[in-house]
């Protein structure tokens, strides 16, 4: 069998279509293609406002300005994530403050959460980790407790549910990724989603200089001046983009049910191999089913990774946590051992293929090549 790639789009031709039809009319800055797009998101996820802009860092960074949360603020966020989650925190002058997650689901763990709080703490910023959901009605009624904004991470979730809730209910704010590898892309982009109109207005504005009137209403309405009431960025999404992500967005479900068929598979194939462990499924939950993970002994991690390589069998590494990132540790003073769980999972942890473009013989595939790597290594590091 030819290559098994990490990762491939799910961009079809009526997709690449839409995009020729904005690049072949007048308009290609945030305009009716952005519309559309945000009317269906908002329809997909039932959270009212959805506000496109170009990535999940820049949803992460106007939610906190939204919020006023910035200098000498403290936000709690979990070191089990792709960096951008909390360098966003640091975008908007504020200190991430992590907390360690569960070891089961890997995801930030409501328990730790309250021992992290200070007078300085202004908002919680969970991931769903994978796609997981993690337990938010506990996170949120920690936040009321304590009177904290709560800002979702949904890079992985767009899907998920839990407790009966979907993501971003019953959260300030839900941020979304459309970045390359994601459920669904636009190469770049990326959403931040809210229940609540005032904060809805706001972000619209922060999203473009913090100006109060957008290009397209300049063009479509008889020319009014703009102000700038606040201070914003320069983060809207654009009509090309929108029109990449309209039909994604109208097959979501179709996608989802293709990844959850292959997710299955390699439950059904990989658990009880020895020397290679799962992470859980929440029962009753719906797993977004974005990162298909599995651990294994820490000592022969990377070279379990290099023989799947070799074996053209496409991985990555969903994540060395955060707070051992170089960075992290000269800015802030983390170190090894500072949170155990996060670090454990980051040092076993090897992602596999997972999108609906996979075959099912692919996976298949995937499952013998990775039960014969596991079962067979040696017990000691083989390459370096
Ligand atoms: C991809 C990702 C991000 C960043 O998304 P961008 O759109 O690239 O800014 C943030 N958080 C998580 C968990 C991610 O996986």
């Amino acid at each position: 069998m030819k290559r098994v790639e990490f990762f491939r789009h799910n961009i079809e031709d009526e997709d690449i279509k839409r995009v020729e039809d904005i690049l072949r009319s007048i308009f290609l800055t945030t305009g009716s293609a952005v519309l559309e797009f945000e009317q269906k998101f908002s329809s997909y996820t039932d959270l009212q406002h959805t506000i496109a802009v170009t990535s999940c860092t820049a949803a992460l960074h106007l939610s906190l300005l939204a919020h006023n949360i910035g200098e000498g603020d403290e936000v709690i966020t979990t070191p089990m994530s792709f960096c951008a989650t909390a360098n966003s925190i640091i975008h908007a002058g504020a200190r991430p403050v992590f907390v360690d997650v569960e070891r089961d689901t890997g995801n930030l763990n409501a328990e730790l959460i309250e021992a992290a709080i200070t007078e300085k703490t202004k908002a919680i910023l969970p991931v769903h980790l994978y796609g997981q959901m993690c337990d938010m009605k506990k996170i949120r009624e920690i936040a009321d407790r304590h009177k904290l904004v709560v800002i979702e991470d949904a890079a992985h979730a767009i899907e998920a549910e839990r407790d009966g809730i979907k993501v971003g209910q019953i959260a300030d704010t839900a941020c979304f990724s459309f970045y390359a590898t994601k459920n669904i892309t636009s190469g770049e982009g990326g959403a931040v989603c809210t229940n609540r109109a005032e904060t809805a207005d706001l972000l619209r504005m922060l999203r473009l200089h913090g100006i109060d009137k957008s290009a397209i209403d300049r063009y479509t309405k008889r020319f009014q001046h703009w102000d700038m009431p606040v201070l914003g960025w320069k983060y809207n999404m654009d009509n090309i983009h929108a029109a990449l992500l309209i039909g994604q967005v109208e097959r979501l479900d179709e996608l989802w049910r293709k990844r959850d068929r292959l997710w299955n598979l390699y439950e059904e194939g990989l658990t009880g191999v020895k020397g290679l462990d799962i992470l859980r499924t929440v029962k009753g939950a719906r797993h977004a089913r974005h990162l298909f993970t599995i651990l294994v002994d820490p000592e022969k991690r990377d070279s379990i990774l290099w023989s799947l390589q070799e074996k053209e069998i496409g991985v990555a590494v969903n994540y060395r946590p955060i707070h051992l990132l170089k960075y992290y540790r000269e800015t802030f003073g983390y170190k090894e051992g500072d949170f155990p769980v996060a670090e454990e999972i980051g040092c076993r942890t090897i992602s596999l293929p997972l999108y609906p473009k996979l075959s099912e013989d692919e996976a298949q595939h995937v499952i013998r090549i990775v039960r014969e790597v596991v079962e067979h290594h040696p017990s000691k590091t083989v390459h370096q």
